[in-house]
């Protein structure tokens, strides 16, 4: 009997129209989704009219589950694996399904999708030379580790909305003024992605109602770009009809920077943009 076939399943993370059709496709014909959580999946499943039968595989049940799962595709099933959102194995269980497949010499077909690092990436200004080190680590002998990848590589981490300023802060006592960007709410309603030095994030986030999912970057120690960004933030202002005084008010108080300095630069910017 031929064996069955595990495709690994990207979905969205946020925006259910970030779904491909090949997806849809493999999801509506495979015989079995392993889901993390069948609720959240089956949203995804009832939009698009999939009715494929699921069965819960979470981080506290992959040993036994991928037993189950194994069973299906030696039987010649086909199974498909899918995270809550984004794609399985990035910061989500499935490693030990596929490991266990693999020794069965069963096939493991990827289907790309959404991936909040990914995605983070592909609008913040960055030479492609990255690390992803998942969840942000907890440990302050683990977060001191960074020092040996933050001069050579972007960082990014998972963080949660709770911890968000307390991380910045324990950042900013180790490396000092660096550079990080923020990716909140990834193609959804609120989605927020800003780049700012250290000090002018946590003022940011301070004064924003700080919900939802974020993606975390640390950019590298050696580049100095904190002006291009904050010039583009004054630049939206102006556009929205503030004046340059107001514009300044308004960045002085999300910054904490001094409002005469904040003036002078977007007086020069408007100077060098009108040449
Ligand atoms: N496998 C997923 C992926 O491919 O992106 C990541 C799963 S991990 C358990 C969940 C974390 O990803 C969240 O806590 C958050 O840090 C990040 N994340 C997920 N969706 C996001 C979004 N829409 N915007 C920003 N970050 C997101």
């Amino acid at each position: 009997m031929d064996k069955g076939k595990l495709y690994i399943v990207a979905t969205p993370i946020g925006n259910l129209k970030d779904f491909t059709y090949r997806a849809t496709e493999i999801l509506s014909n495979v015989d079995i989704i392993a889901c993390e959580d069948t609720r959240v999946t089956s949203k995804l499943l009832n939009s698009y009219g999939i009715n494929t039968k699921t069965i819960s595989y979470h981080k506290f049940s992959e040993k036994q589950r991928s037993e189950i799962l194994l069973k299906y595709l030696l039987e010649g099933k086909n199974v498909a694996l899918v995270s809550d959102a984004g794609t399985p194995l990035i910061s989500d269980p499935g490693s030990i399904l596929i490991e266990e497949v693999k020794k069965s010499g069963i096939n493991v077909i990827p289907i790309p999708g959404a991936c909040a690092a990914v995605t983070a990436l592909s609008a913040i200004v960055n030479d492609g030379i990255f690390a992803f080190l998942g969840f942000f680590p907890q440990k302050i002998s683990e977060i001191e580790k960074l020092k040996n990848y933050i001069n050579d590589f972007d960082l990014i981490f998972y963080e949660s909305p709770n911890r968000i300023i307390k991380t910045l802060e324990i950042l900013r006592e180790l490396f000092g003024e660096i550079r990080v960007s923020i990716a909140r709410e990834l193609t959804k309603i609120y989605e927020d992605i800003n780049t700012f030095s250290i000090s002018q994030m946590i003022n940011y986030l301070q004064r924003t109602t700080l919900k939802g999912e974020i993606t975390l970057i640390i950019h590298k120690n050696n580049e100095k770009k904190e002006d291009f960004e904050f010039l583009s933030s004054a630049t939206k202002l102006l556009n929205d009809g503030f004046s340059a005084k107001d514009t300044a008010k308004i960045l002085s108080l999300l910054f904490g920077l001094p409002k005469n300095e904040i003036y002078k630069k977007i007086v020069e910017n408007n100077k060098k943009n009108i040449v």
